[in-house]
């Protein structure tokens, strides 16, 4: 979840819209594929405010995504045919292979119907404690607690801070403020009671979310037993593994594959970082990904991928397909590569 980085590649999108960059650059910045990143495809209207908005992209948006990298030459693909092919040279017809982060429910209802149109496989990357509801959706819990209060409390070591919630401008800061307060002040363990004092002061159920939004065990186990679908591993608790000890990030991988293999029978050979961006992950857990027995490990760094990946398949980077920005030609521009050495300080090789 959470998509850093958003303005600068809208930014990058919108110089190549109008300065007719496209057409020229593509020859030099192609790479030989792309990971396309997805969370929720739904109908379901936003909510009101539509801070977690870039994590939904409607089923139609993504047929026509389909529709158009298909036209443009790109062949679906697994996972482990992505790697067999970077690991092989990646000489063949550009390639394109589907992930989806957490495992939403819309991921087996709207999301499969409409890759089998187009015999597209997905991987799901799962966080068992979330499935369990041992973990919150926090995210979509604070937005809750922000779209419900006028006035927000939160108790913090440097005392009671009042935050004004009112205005939507106030709720967008509000949001801003606790986000940003759970994510670099809050250890990760601490996280989930601080959130869920929040939501008790507020009135809201911090298990709405998940319960409502995320597959049970048993759908997992459908979508686990579709040709199309591989299960992936996402950690036990979706923490930011850069905040947490060694020892306690190869635990969150071990664990998490482990679990998958109890609960659906699957032995998970690929990987995603929680959160994925510069913060969250670094040479630190790429190296414990790979220690760990994965095949694969995604960030959600943007980039396309070049045959160069073959030797750094634990830091792969991907395109968001983001909720925001349901425009094919965005999606046409990124998967051609046009952003992603604007989007990355000039490197066209994306890892960590
Ligand atoms: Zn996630």
């Amino acid at each position: 979840m959470i998509d850093r980085g958003e303005l600068i590649r809208k930014l990058a999108l919108n110089v190549v819209r109008f300065s007719g960059l496209g057409a020229v650059a593509s020859r030099f910045t192609l790479g030989c594929g792309a990971i396309l990143m997805l969370h929720r495809v739904t109908d379901d209207p936003p909510m009101p405010f539509g801070f977690n908005r870039h994590l939904a992209i409607t089923p139609q948006f993504l047929d026509a995504v389909l529709c158009e990298t298909r036209a443009l030459g790109f062949r679906f693909v697994t996972m482990c045919e992505a790697i067999d092919r970077l690991a092989s040279g990646a000489t063949g017809e550009r390639f394109i292979t589907i992930t989806a982060d957490d495992g939403y429910r819309d991921n087996l209802t709207a999301a499969l119907p409409t890759l089998e149109k187009h015999g597209a496989p997905i991987t799901i990357y799962v966080a068992p404690n979330l499935i369990e509801g041992k973990v919150d959706l926090w995210w979509d819990v604070l937005e809750d607690i922000v779209t419900r209060r006028d006035m927000i409390y939160l108790d913090t070591p440097r005392g009671r801070l009042s935050i004004e919630s009112a205005t939507p401008g106030d709720k967008f800061r509000a949001n801003t403020v606790i986000h940003n307060y759970l994510t670099t002040e809050v250890p990760e363990h601490a996280q989930r009671k601080v959130i869920r004092e929040l939501a008790a002061s507020a009135g809201v159920d911090p298990a709405r979310p998940g319960r409502e939004t995320l597959m049970t065990w048993d759908e997992l186990r459908r979508c686990a037993a579709h040709p199309l679908v591989t299960i992936g591993a996402h950690t036990m608790n979706h923490f930011n593994l850069a905040r947490l000890t060694d020892e306690q990030v190869a635990q969150e991988m071990t664990d998490s594959a482990r679990v998958l293999n109890v609960e659906l029978g699957v032995n998970a050979r690929h990987f995603a970082f929680p959160y994925g961006y510069a913060s969250a992950v670094g040479p630190r857990e790429v190296e414990i990904a790979r220690q760990a027995g994965f095949a694969t490990a995604v960030t959600t760094r943007h980039g396309v991928l070049y045959p160069e990946h073959a030797s750094h398949p634990h830091a792969l980077p991907r395109i968001s397909i983001n909720g925001r920005y349901q425009q094919v030609s965005h999606v046409r521009t990124m998967v051609r590569g046009l952003t992603t050495a604007m989007s990355n300080r000039g490197k066209a090789l994306v890892t960590v």
